[in-house]
């Protein structure tokens, strides 16, 4: 058995950079120019947004903030605006905050040392691998949601892989597959397979370098595996929200608390339980928006005014007037954008 492990061990690498070399991709835009900060930037984006995605938005960020100095110089608000739209806003917030460190601490250098990195804001065990892996070429087991899809299936790991002891066992399987060469062509190699052949649903077995090995495969539950997370109901929300417009069609925009959903980001003011709001005329509503986040749902409604007196609610320092295309040019939650995108008398050209 051990001797019959070594052998596939070896060959599941080597089939898989064979197969990368005449299938992978090879023209994302963070392979090319290849460096430290920019595989950083991507892996965090890739993190919980799909790569057709994440290629327009990378390619924005890195124009406005080419460098670790740039990011690190910039206001939180540049970079939260560069983010709107991506979602999970902790991620900006974080990549600001460790930019700095790495100005502080690092010189302006992201370490080639995955324990260093590892202690950076945002940045967990296999995003630092990835990053050493790709940016440095040096051995480094990765496990992010693609490899543990690919390894669960290939060595058979039954149960939902957010369960610690599952989770352990993928470690030790991507541990011993991880060749000691070729370390940043086998990392893209293993997240290419996992993004392009063996799918969430739908794994295209027949094409799949290492299919004569996939004990899911034998045993015909490549489709059962990974199991998925066991279901929860999820918390239901309810919140209201203020669009408040002066007479010059400009809204009232609150900058929300540093933590907490939507942590920096501008919003519309929050009105608190059942309130009345006792200012303007009534206008007719948006309609209400369900906002579904990870860990519960937000039942949106508003209550659309025309007033031109920030409401004693709204603390003056951080509210602000503005003209719709002057909000939508700020790092804005996406429900908030679709309501002034769409609000009604809005002159101007949309982005
Ligand atoms: Fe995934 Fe199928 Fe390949 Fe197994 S054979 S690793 S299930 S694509």
């Amino acid at each position: 058995m051990g001797r019959r492990q070594a052998d596939n061990t070896s060959s599941f690498a080597e089939r898989l950079l064979a197969w990368h070399q005449l299938h992978g991709r090879h023209d994302l835009p963070w392979q090319q120019p290849r460096d430290a900060y920019r595989v950083w930037v991507s892996e965090i984006m890739l993190q919980q947004t799909r790569v057709e995605t994440v290629r327009d938005y990378f390619k924005r960020f890195t124009a406005r903030f080419p460098d670790v100095a740039t990011l690190a110089a910039a206001p939180l608000d540049d970079v939260l605006a560069c983010w709107s739209g991506l979602g999970y806003y902790a991620r900006a917030r974080n990549l600001h905050a460790a930019a700095r460190r790495i100005v502080d601490e690092f010189n302006g250098r992201l370490p080639n040392d995955t324990d260093a990195l590892n202690g950076l804001p945002g940045i967990g065990r296999s995003t630092a691998a990835a990053i050493i892996a790709q940016a440095f070429d040096r051995r480094a087991v990765i496990l992010d949601g693609n490899v543990k899809r690919v390894l669960a299936r290939h060595a058979a790991v039954e149960g939902w892989p957010g369960r610690p002891a599952v989770e352990r066992a993928l470690w030790h399987e991507a541990e011993r597959r991880t060749p000691r060469h070729s370390a940043a062509a086998y990392t893209q190699a293993i997240m290419d397979l996992g993004a392009a052949v063996c799918k969430p649903r739908g794994p295209e077995c027949a094409a799949c370098p290492v299919a004569a090995d996939c004990l899911a495969r034998q045993r015909g539950r490549q489709h059962e595996i990974p199991q998925a997370r066991p279901a929860r109901t999820l918390p239901e929300r309810d919140a209201r929200f203020l669009v408040l417009r002066d007479r010059r069609g400009r809204v009232l925009l609150e900058r929300r608390p540093p933590a907490g959903i939507w942590g920096g980001l501008w919003c519309l003011p929050e009105l608190s339980g059942g309130a009345e709001v006792p200012i303007g005329r009534t206008l007719p509503p948006p309609n209400p928006i369900r906002h579904v986040f990870s860990h519960f749902a937000l039942n949106m409604t508003f209550d659309h005014r025309r007033g031109n007196r920030t409401p004693p609610a709204v603390a003056e320092d951080s509210a602000r007037w503005l003209t719709t295309e002057q909000a939508l040019e700020l790092g804005l939650p996406r429900p908030i954008r679709t309501i002034l995108a769409t609000l009604p008398g809005r002159k101007t050209r949309d982005r």
